[in-house]
């Protein structure tokens, strides 16, 4: 029997590798494609040589989509960056990628009738002023503020998924994703979670941005990869939030990852970020009721998990030299 091919744009980031991982274990044919600008070769280097994984180096906003003569099962858009360290570094980049990048695959799963999803962000809710947020809250976004590149990006991103949906009837999909964290995060991704494990195995100061009174809800890997691939299968159009409902202050995260790594180190507070929202939690009841899903990793369970990560990362030899 043809094994059925499933293209991943972003496959070689963070929630893209493991995404490949497992439909490769799925056994599927994965096309995976990445230009590395916020992603990494290591993360898919176990899968590099399979048959049945095809990896294009390629930045998706100059690649000529014609090359492609393969006719796709599935379509997952998730290249782009998505830290705000890296949006802030790559803006224009950010807004192509969503954009133009959103339509060249639109347009493949157009032309191999396939199945496409778009993987958009809580960041669509920008500083929310409802808590938990709803997929039905139109949120409060600065459109022209330095985090608007991947808040309208991804706006507009939602907007021409289901303008394809309406007009040409593509069969897509669009999953809010609330903050994620696990293994092959980027030390230096920027996000918090990495930064301060790796400021605490580097016995630096915590750096919180603002009063630390901002809160965040945490999402393990395992968990969304979970939702991602249970969304792709119901016939369902509309956005849907996948995340950890568990909310925590900047302040309170601190805490945990340091009794979790029983290492204390000092905080610092730095000035606040602009347009950094005050508060950030999902609605889930949608996603529990549609897709029959809910995490359940508890945030200790992640970040023992993830910080064993990082000091795996941190005893290699290249990390100890740059001394991040
Ligand atoms: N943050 C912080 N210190 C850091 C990194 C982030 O205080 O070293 C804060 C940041 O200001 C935000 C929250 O942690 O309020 C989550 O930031 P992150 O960059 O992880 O993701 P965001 O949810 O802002 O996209």
């Amino acid at each position: 029997m043809k094994k059925r091919q499933v293209l991943i744009s972003g496959g070689a980031g963070f929630i893209g590798s493991h995404l490949c991982d497992y439909y490769i274990q799925k056994g599927y044919r994965v096309w995976c494609i990445d230009n590395l600008s916020t992603s990494s070769i290591e993360n898919i280097k176990h899968i590099l040589n399979l048959p049945e994984f095809k990896f294009i180096q390629e930045d998706l906003i100059t690649f000529k989509t014609s090359l492609l003569k393969h006719k796709f099962d599935m379509v997952f858009h998730l290249a782009s960056p998505a830290s705000p360290l890296d949006y802030f570094r790559l803006p224009l980049e950010t807004l192509k990628v969503n954009s133009v990048g959103t339509e060249k695959m639109l347009e493949i799963a157009k032309s191999s009738s396939a199945k496409f999803l778009f993987s958009s962000t809580s960041e669509v809710y920008g500083n929310p002023l409802i808590s938990p947020q709803p997929e039905t809250y139109w949120g409060n976004v600065n459109p022209i503020g330095s985090r608007s590149v991947y808040d309208e990006g991804k706006r507009y991103g939602e907007a021409l998924v289901m303008t394809y949906h309406r007009r040409y009837r593509v069969d897509t999909r669009i999953i809010r994703i609330f903050n994620t964290y696990g293994e092959r995060m980027r030390l230096n991704d920027g996000r918090v979670i990495p930064n301060f494990i790796a400021q605490i195995l580097h016995g630096k100061p915590l750096t919180i941005y603002g009063n630390g009174k901002q809160t965040r809800s945490f999402c393990y890997i395992d968990d969304l990869i979970k939702g991602i691939v249970k969304m792709i299968e119901v016939d369902y159009h509309l956005p849907i939030n996948l995340g950890n409902p568990d909310e925590f202050t900047i302040l309170q995260l601190a805490e945990i990852i340091q009794k979790i790594a029983g290492i204390k180190t000092q905080i610092e507070f730095l000035p606040p970020l602009e347009d950094d929202p005050k508060q950030r939690r999902p609605d889930i009841s949608k996603a529990k009721k549609l897709l029959h899903w809910e995490p359940v990793v508890s945030i200790e369970e992640g970040l023992k998990k993830t910080l064993n990560y990082f000091r795996s990362l941190v005893s290699q030899p290249q990390w100890n030299k740059k001394g991040k």
